[in-house]
């Protein structure tokens, strides 16, 4: 049995990147950067006005209240392109260019123009450099501002398009075959009969692999039928990248997903992680290149070791720096109980209390088959193999899910 962190590493040294594409930028939403984001110009590209108000010299408006001549107008998109010179103003918005010569930005609520708009009254002096962005200040021109590995987030979509990124170069996204076993299993739209529940495990799977950045491409369920098994691994193989079953690897006499795999000759990496819940995890690579991961039945089982090993897996073949959950620190609120030769991977509420300071609440739940409680979790707890009882208080490492 190997530990999480060794399960992990393996993961990521059978993960290979997959092709680079260049998509449109309106596409380039959860992408995975396979290239830097240089700047082509200074931002901002000229002296640029924070304010509406007046372009002063400062050494003018030193014995506050003065009256300047209003000379021109510079607003966004067409500024005023002459010299500013002593005992001037000129009217400016924001977002537009400080005139040569000028060197503050008097703000509009303290001042007041007379005469028709000639004239304006600057009621308070303003000391130099006021109310202006310089050129260059936030960005040289030449500067990268985003790195490749970088997944692409709302904010970045207006970095790419400030940088004129038009199109940009990004990882394919890994097609990945989702695949249940079990001969309980009907489909959503059914009934379930005697013994038989719904396939909830291809839901969540498809939907934690779509937010990894996964295409899903779903398959039948197969039963506990080897041969059966056998032909949509296979099948799958043919046209995904990853392959996420579920159910069939524990040490039932039904539990096929491993024979399944030895009859397609796929290389199993691991097949037993300690960890809990999610001990069984098979991680194999079959003929064709594909990676499978065989995750347990139980539908926490799923969303534990999908998120620690699949989502690695989906995360790295888009060239992700960080593809791993990050690990951050909270204190319990409850004391909780490890497991003796596992580290536990439990279901928690993370909130902050007064201090600031995080906090996880452990789940009550039902254990890994309680897929019901886990729709509340926000975090998994890791509590160390060996440990008896945490104590309310103490600090463990949490992992947020996506
Ligand atoms: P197994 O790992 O095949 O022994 O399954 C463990 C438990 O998970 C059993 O109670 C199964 O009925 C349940 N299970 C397996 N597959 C699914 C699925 N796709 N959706 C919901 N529950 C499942
Ligand atoms: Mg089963």
């Amino acid at each position: 049995m190997i530990s999480v962190a060794e399960a992990i590493q393996i993961v990521r040294q059978q993960t290979h990147t997959l092709p680079v594409e260049q998509i449109s930028l309106p596409h380039a939403l959860g992408r995975v950067l396979a290239q830097d984001i240089v700047a082509d110009s200074d931002l901002p590209p000229f002296d640029r006005s924070q304010m509406d108000g007046y372009a002063v010299r400062a050494v003018d408006a030193q014995a506050a209240p003065v009256r300047l001549r209003i000379v021109g107008e510079s607003a966004a998109g067409k500024g005023w392109h002459n010299q500013l010179d002593e005992g001037q103003a000129v009217r400016i918005m924001t977002g537009a260019p400080v005139p040569a010569g000028a060197d503050s930005v008097q703000q509009i609520e303290l001042t007041h123009e007379l005469k028709d708009g000639t004239v304006v009254e600057l009621l308070e002096s303003v000391e130099e450099g006021k109310s202006i962005v310089k050129r260059g200040a936030e960005i040289r021109a030449g500067e990268t501002v985003l790195s490749a590995g970088t997944m692409i987030n709302a904010a970045m979509m207006a970095v790419l398009a400030a940088f004129g990124y038009a199109t940009v170069n990004v990882f394919q996204r890994p097609r990945v075959g989702v695949l249940a076993t079990g001969t309980e299993l009907v489909a959503v739209d059914q009934k379930p009969g005697q013994d038989q529940i719904r396939d909830s495990n291809n839901y969540s799977i498809a939907a934690y692999a779509e937010l990894a950045g996964g295409v899903i491409e779903r398959f039948p369920l197969t039963g506990d039928d080897t041969s059966l098994l056998k032909n949509q691994i296979a099948k799958a193989a043919e046209t995904c990248d990853l392959i996420v079953t579920s159910g069939g690897v524990s040490m039932g006499v039904y539990d096929l997903t491993k024979s399944a795999l030895k009859q397609l000759d796929a290389e199993i990496f691991f097949e037993r992680v300690a960890l809990r819940p999610g001990k069984p995890t098979v991680f194999a690579r079959l003929p064709s290149g594909t990676l499978m991961f065989g995750l347990p039945g139980n539908p926490v089982s799923v969303a534990v070791t999908f998120n620690l090993f699949a989502r690695t897996a989906a995360l790295a073949m888009q060239g992700a720096t960080e593809p791993a959950l990050k690990r951050e620190t909270a204190a319990l609120a409850r004391s909780v109980k490890g497991t003796a030769d596992r580290e536990s991977y439990l279901p928690v509420q993370l909130t902050t209390n007064d201090d600031g300071e995080l906090i996880a609440f452990p789940l009550k739940w039902g254990g890994s088959s309680d897929f019901v409680a886990f729709a509340l979790t926000t975090a998994l707890a890791i509590v160390p193999a060996g440990a008896k009882t945490v104590e309310a208080g103490s600090l463990v490492n949490v992992l947020r899910l996506p």
